[in-house]
């Protein structure tokens, strides 16, 4: 039989993607998702429900109705640098309603988990690559809301039988325009967007600092193609499903790039250079950011198939072209 599988913020980038590749892999999808950036989405290989994740009401008539076995929840804010300047508006939306939802899942009954956790946990890396036993420091209200949920996620697998997975993603990069997925934030703040959007209209895009620990004073980040993370969801699910075992997991490939030299790749594929301007650092920024992934990587048996960082910006070049295309907007690139 068909499990059900409920995806909160399955409208947004990573869910999206993960809720599609599930929707293939055999499971009914049903998504609750209130469409944050007005994004449009229209698949018919789910169910969407437009609503806020934590409404008990909602969640309730969801619960009673459709047989929903796991629940694998992606809905938050997370722009790093806006949690700084806003910290209440992300306790709230990333803490307070995790709480309604584990809430709701507990009174119904529905006792497996899948959490979107952010390697902003760890706070400046004391050595890298890092594992899942490196130091937690979050410096952002951000990661310490991821950590103040995977506190819970602990507390309540040992006293109610709650079994989660929490993956830790690294910087989730590309998109999968074939599927008619990929990466529509309102505002964009994610470096790829935003560098392909500046290179292809040659607007001006910020460095946000170069006097970072790095070889060019640049931040260093672990860029992993989505549909790798989406592949994670899937394998975390199954894991879980056939040994109940919770878990945590660091996404990413072990590999880091600075902001240079992903301007450096990206002036390559669009054939064109960046009209760059240097920057003060931006609130909440670490040096660098890199995983060892040999734990999702033995025990998952997860490997990323899609994450070369060219093949990460040609799917998201493809992606900014479809999307301005659908806008009737001119773009060139080669
Ligand atoms: N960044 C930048 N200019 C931008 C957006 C991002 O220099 O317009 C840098 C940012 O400071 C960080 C890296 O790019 O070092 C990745 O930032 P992003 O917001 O994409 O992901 P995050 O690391 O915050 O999850």
């Amino acid at each position: 039989m068909k499990k059900t599988v409920l995806v909160t913020g399955g409208a947004g980038y990573i869910g999206s993607h993960t809720a599609y590749l599930l929707a293939q892999q055999g499971y009914d999808v049903i998504i609750i998702d209130k469409l944050l950036h007005n994004q449009p989405f229209n698949h018919n290989w789910c169910t969407l429900i437009k609503e806020d994740f934590a409404n008990k009401d909602v969640l309730k008539d969801i619960f009673k109705s459709y047989n929903v076995d796991s629940v694998v929840h992606f809905a938050a804010f997370i722009e790093v640098g806006e949690s700084v300047i806003y910290p209440q508006r992300f306790y709230e939306n990333n803490v307070l309603k995790t709480f309604e939802l584990l809430d709701s899942m507990l009174t119904h009954g529905v006792k497996k988990f899948i959490y979107s956790s952010s390697c902003a946990v760890y706070g400046n890396p004391i050595k890298i690559p890092m594992d899942e036993n490196h130091p937690k420091n979050p410096v952002s209200p951000y990661g310490k809301n991821k950590l103040a949920v995977e506190f819970i996620l602990e507390d309540y697998s040992k006293a109610y039988d709650l079994k989660y997975i929490a993956l830790r993603y690294f910087n989730a990069a590309g998109a999968f325009p074939e599927a008619g997925l990929g990466e529509m934030h309102n505002p964009e703040t994610h470096i790829i967007p935003l560098l392909l959007r500046a290179i292809l209209s040659q607007k001006p895009f910020k460095i946000f600092g170069d006097n970072y620990n790095s070889k060019d004073g640049t931040c260093i980040r672990d860029y992993v193609h989505v549909r790798d993370i989406s592949d994670a969801h899937v394998k975390a699910l199954d894991h879980l499903e056939k040994t109940g075992a919770s878990d945590f997991f660091n996404l990413g490939t072990g590999t880091g790039y600075t902001v240079k030299e992903l301007i450096n790749s990206a002036e390559k594929i669009c054939a064109a250079k960046a009209n760059l301007i240097y920057a003060e650092r931006r609130d909440g920024d670490v040096d660098a950011l890199v995983a060892d992934l040999s734990k999702a990587s033995d025990i998952l048996n997860w490997k990323p198939a899609f994450s070369n960082l060219e093949f990460i910006l040609k799917s998201a070049l493809r992606w900014e072209e479809k999307v301005s295309l659908e806008k009737n907007e001119i773009i060139t690139s080669v």
